[in-house]
């Protein structure tokens, strides 16, 4: 099954019109537009003649049968294809230079296999990942450029082949939908974009019954994660610790100080990003000193 990346919306919502509907275990393949909805593809193109009610589309959404208020989506992703091209830019006032630089600035970037090919620099070697994927919020529509607790625009690069992504359902279905991948990001993405590249994603989509967390959780192969968005990195840093917490004392067999003494020595604090609405931490411990490893 696959849909196209002409099926978009730019605002999370319970009130969007499923585009495709899949049952429970279903996999996917989905196409996404870039983050400017591939309006910047040549060297020549400029931020000017970009129209900015187009910027963050996400493909979308899938209506998951089963998933009710209260359940978690569980979102595998199993392949990124990337397209040959991504843009990159930087602008006045956008990001944390933006202070520093004049006008709008982009390169459109060759990428492969392997590498992506920045100006006259070494090759920078991939790292596949999507920026915004997530679920229909509780109450209030979400644009996509804001990350929250129904995901949203996370921009985290562990959110890449082979995680699984677990998501609070707040609307019957979910309302699944993801775009804005980047063919390369550093943690961060201070200069307001990532390589932004349209990709085909290969995806699988499936209820867990109840066991809605509070923010989204990332499983990555040898790692859990929380995903937190907060006005302030301090903020978020604060809430992200809290729930792995929370999330450990359900999986290793200690006391909550013995629990804390061992994320102080071996959890990680990692910026996804700094640069959108609300800013995104994660907090990532590593599986080995877990006794239950389910989600
Ligand atoms: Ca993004
Ligand atoms: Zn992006």
């Amino acid at each position: 099954m696959k849909l196209c990346a002409d099926k978009v919306f730019f605002s999370f919502s319970g009130k969007n019109v499923p585009v495709l509907r899949v049952s429970s275990g279903e996999t996917v393949d989905v196409e996404t537009m870039d983050c400017f909805s591939n309006q910047l593809r040549n060297e020549e193109d400029t931020l000017e003649q970009l129209d900015w009610d187009r910027v963050n589309p996400a493909t979308g959404p899938i209506y998951v049968e089963g998933a009710e208020v209260g359940d978690t989506l569980k979102v595998t992703i199993n392949k990124i294809t990337l397209d040959k091209k991504g843009t990159v830019c930087c602008a006045e006032n956008e990001g944390t230079l933006g202070h520093l630089i004049k006008g709008s600035n982009i390169h459109v970037v060759d990428v492969d296999e392997n590498y992506c090919y920045y100006l006259d620099r070494a090759p920078i070697p991939l790292k596949k990942m999507i920026g915004v994927i997530g679920v229909a919020p509780e109450d209030k529509d979400i644009n996509t450029g804001t990350p929250g607790r129904h995901g949203g625009n996370m921009d985290n690069l562990m959110v890449t082949e082979g995680a699984s992504l677990y998501f609070p359902v707040f609307q019957e279905g979910a309302l699944f939908g993801l775009g804005d991948v980047h063919s390369v990001m550093g943690d961060g993405e201070i200069g307001v974009s990532g390589l932004e590249t349209p990709a085909l994603i290969n995806l699988t989509l499936e209820v867990v019954k109840g066991k809605a967390p509070i923010y989204p959780i990332l499983e990555n192969k040898d790692s859990f994660s929380t995903i937190v968005s907060k006005l302030t990195v301090d903020e978020a840093i604060v809430v992200a610790t809290e729930l792995m917490c929370k999330f450990l004392e359900t999986k290793i067999n200690l006391s909550r100080p013995d629990i804390v003494m061992l994320m102080s020595l071996v959890g990680d604090v990692e910026i996804c990003q700094v640069v959108d609405p609300e800013r995104t931490v994660r907090f990532v411990f590593p599986k080995r000193y877990m006794d239950d490893t389910s989600y």
